[in-house]
C-alpha cells in the first residue's frame, strides 16, 4: 500500500500497543528539518485530520456528495487524495 497508509496504520498500531511510543513518534516528526506547512500536513495525515470528504463524514458532517471534487470518480479519502487521484497528481 501507499506510504501514507503505512504511516497511518503504523501510528494506529503503535497507539494501541503503547501510547507513549506514539507521542515520541509525533515529537520526532517535529524535529525533521522541513517547512512547517509540510510538517503540519504530515501531522494531519497521520492523525486523520485532513478535511477530506470521508473524514468529514466520519465527523458526522452530511454532504450531498463524498466524491473527490477533483476527479468525481471515487469517494475522497486521504489515501485517494494524496496517493491515487490522477487529477491531484497533476496539480502543482
Ligand atoms: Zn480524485
Amino acid at each position: 500500500m501507499g506510504g501514507i497508509y503505512f504511516l497511518k496504520s503504523t501510528y494506529d498500531n503503535l497507539e494501541k500497543v503503547n501510547p507513549s511510543v506514539c507521542c515520541l513518534a509525533m515529537e520526532t516528526l517535529w524535529e525533521i528539518k522541513a517547512p512547517p506547512n509540510f510538517l503540519t500536513l504530515s501531522w494531519k495525515i497521520i492523525k486523520g485530520k485532513t478535511p477530506t470528504m470521508m473524514n468529514l463524514l466520519r465527523r458526522g458532517i452530511i454532504l450531498t456528495s463524498y466524491l473527490c471534487p477533483l476527479c468525481n470518480q471515487v469517494d475522497e479519502s486521504t489515501i485517494h487524495l494524496f496517493m491515487e487521484c490522477e487529477v491531484a497528481y497533476h496539480v502543482r
